[in-house]
């Protein structure tokens, strides 16, 4: 069956660290796209000789109300050089529009979920489905007492993708923590993100120090393919059985 497709209108772009890019579109027929938090959209473009292609993008919009028409679709990008995609979004201009389909994928928060603590891991723009979880996330504490800790890899300061909404977030739910893991760079003393719950060195470094417990928690692992293989591989170490184990790898489709 043939994937439908719809174009996507750029109304928004800013930088949120010197090469990932915030993109906000609108769909631009008309219709609703909605999603489950955790799910993604492919973007439909060509190569240079015409052959055609796509890309995987997790929805970053922060889902607190059913979307409809006109309603904002959000994504990060992390521009990499020399990337076919990168060159596509590096050019989009607002009221410029690519063709898109979706959304897809299972990565998601689900409805029977009986867990006590939800453990969500990323690097980079992996975090941008727990951006969009944020309200269920919310409703879970508020409902079932659930403890969450979002541990989040980036190399420096600069590249801690909407760690000011994390942080403000964990600061409003005391059963959510962040914890920010640099690996070539601390913040700097009194700096925007210095806060005790800052780690130096790999996510999957610091995964033992919050005891993945095997009946309690469930796990999300969503961004660098290394990143979720080393994680994965540890978790199940720990116990956790590998349906309690979510994943998503940021493999590039080619
Ligand atoms: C389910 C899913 C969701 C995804 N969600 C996102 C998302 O939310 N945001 C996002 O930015 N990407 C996401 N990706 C990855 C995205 O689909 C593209 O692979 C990425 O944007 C690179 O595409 P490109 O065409 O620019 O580079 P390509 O033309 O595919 O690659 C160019 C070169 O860059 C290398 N490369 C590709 N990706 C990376 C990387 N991440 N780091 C370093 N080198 C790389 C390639 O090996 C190649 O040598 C997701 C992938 C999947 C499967």
């Amino acid at each position: 069956m043939a994937i439908v497709q719809f174009p996507l209108k750029l109304v928004g772009k800013r930088m949120l660290a010197p090469s990932v890019a915030h993109l906000t579109f609108t769909r631009d027929d008309g219709q609703p796209l909605d999603f489950v938090p955790g799910q993604f959209i492919q973007v439909h473009f060509n190569y240079a000789d015409g052959t055609p292609t796509r890309r995987s993008y997790s929805l970053a919009t922060i889902h607190d109300h059913a979307l409809g028409p006109g309603d904002a679709v959000e994504i990060a990008v992390s521009y990499v050089p020399g990337g076919a995609a990168t060159a596509l979004f590096e050019g989009l201009e607002p009221g410029g529009t690519v063709q898109a389909s979706g959304p897809f994928g299972r990565f998601c928060l689900m409805p029977g979920d009986d867990n006590r603590r939800y453990l969500l891991i990323a690097t980079g723009t992996g975090v941008t489905p727990y951006r969009s979880m944020l309200p269920l996330l919310e409703k879970a504490i508020a409902e079932r007492g659930i403890e969450v800790v979002l541990l989040f890899g980036a190399r420096t300061p600069t590249e801690l993708l909407y760690g000011d909404e994390f942080r403000a977030f964990a600061e409003r739910h005391p059963g959510f923590r962040f914890v920010p893991c640099f690996s070539r760079e601390l913040p700097a003393p009194g700096s925007a993100h210095a806060h005790a719950d800052v780690r130096h060195g790999y996510v999957q470094q610091f995964l033992a120090e919050f005891a993945p417990d095997a009946q309690g928690d469930i796990a999300y692992l969503c961004g660098n393919p290394n990143m979720v293989d080393a994680c994965f591989e540890a978790l199940k170490e720990a116990g956790l059985p590998v349906p309690r184990i979510r994943r998503e790898k940021y493999v590039s489709s080619k």
